[in-house]
């Protein structure tokens, strides 16, 4: 399996503006629906396809759906049929208690920590083990939490080379967002609704069942494949979808997305942070798909590449935010 993206040249053509190395989702504009909780669409977001994109595609704009965030969030809906999982909490603790940041009808509010910059968000997909024999280690030590997007399958397998419980349960723990990448690797744009629904209820039921309930309401598609029937029924479990023009995500943020891998140039990289400074709306989603402590090779990034991150993200004093601090309220 082989996961890429990149960063590319975007054009927001509603504002006129182009980003290079980076790329962000305007957040909707204010609206009765948005504050009132229900979806609310709009503007641009482009997102390479997985595999990598021909560097010469056209740009793209594509709508976005929002959540406003502050607002009580849907419970994941209760499995009515089998998958016992005597240990799978309530629904209803799913549902985060009264810590939401207020809504702003005009603009977002600067993160609550004073900084004035963006923010980035940290994310693992795959289930891959250097998330915690690599980037964890480095992570920890400076208070520094990621965002997992989880296979079930490998996990619960215990298949070499990905996490095991065990070490989902501690990253949990330290308050890292464990969310559902589905429940194999498989395209869920090629399922049965049958399939579908597995593949989505089950990887939630899942995560809810081993205590995950902040990262059981966030789902990736596996290699980015969506269409609007993967969101439409996503939307029956979870509470945000990330996966290009078919995303619903915490409104009020401008979110891009970029590779962070040693293939992709440190310079391009830095440049994608520099735009978050000042920006406070911005939120840069930076993507591994493996770590390794050294010798990196395709997409893997080192431990040299994340604490390279690390350093520069707290030299520009750019929080390091997961993707239910947005939809909390809890930024640090
Ligand atoms: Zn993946």
């Amino acid at each position: 399996m082989k996961q890429k993206y990149l960063f590319a040249l975007v054009g927001l053509t509603a504002t006129g503006l182009i980003l290079a190395g980076c790329q962000f989702m305007e957040p909707s504009a204010p609206s009765p629906t948005a504050a009132s909780g229900t979806v609310a669409t709009t503007a641009v977001a482009v997102l390479s396809r997985e595999p990598e994109p021909s560097p010469t595609s056209p740009l793209t704009v594509w709508p976005v759906r929002t959540v406003t965030p502050g607002l009580a969030l849907r419970s994941p809906t209760p499995l009515q049929t089998a998958v016992p999982s005597p240990t799978a909490q309530p629904a209803q603790t799913a549902v985060p208690t009264a810590t939401a940041r207020p809504v702003t009808a005009t603009a977002p509010s600067p993160p609550p920590g004073g900084s004035n910059n963006g923010m980035v968000i940290l994310a693992f997909a795959d289930a891959k083990e250097g998330a915690y024999s690599v980037a964890y280690q480095a992570m920890r030590t400076r208070g520094v939490r990621g965002l997992l997007y989880i296979n079930v399958e490998p996990v619960e397998q215990r298949l070499p080379g990905r996490l095991t419980p065990e070490q989902v349960d501690e990253l949990n723990a330290a308050g890292w967002d464990v969310a559902s990448h589905g429940y194999t690797h498989d395209d869920p744009t090629q399922m049965t609704s049958q399939q579908l629904t597995q593949h989505l209820q089950g990887a939630q039921q899942w995560l809810l069942g081993r205590g995950y309930t902040r990262g059981a309401r966030h789902y990736g598609p596996p290699s980015n494949n969506c269409d609007q029937g993967t969101l439409d029924a996503a939307l029956k479990y979870y509470d945000t979808v990330w996966c290009r023009e078919f995303s619903k995500l915490p409104a009020g943020y401008l979110f891009g997305v970029g590779a962070c891998g040693n293939n992709t140039g440190w310079e391009k990289i830095q440049s994608a942070f520099d735009k978050l400074v000042g920006q406070p709306d911005k939120v840069l989603r930076c993507s591994f798909h493996d770590l390794v402590s050294e010798n990196p090779t395709g997409n893997q990034a080192d431990l040299d590449r994340i604490n390279t991150i690390l350093d520069y993200l707290e030299a520009k004093k750019i929080e390091v935010v997961t993707l239910s601090d947005l939809l909390d309220g809890t930024i640090p």
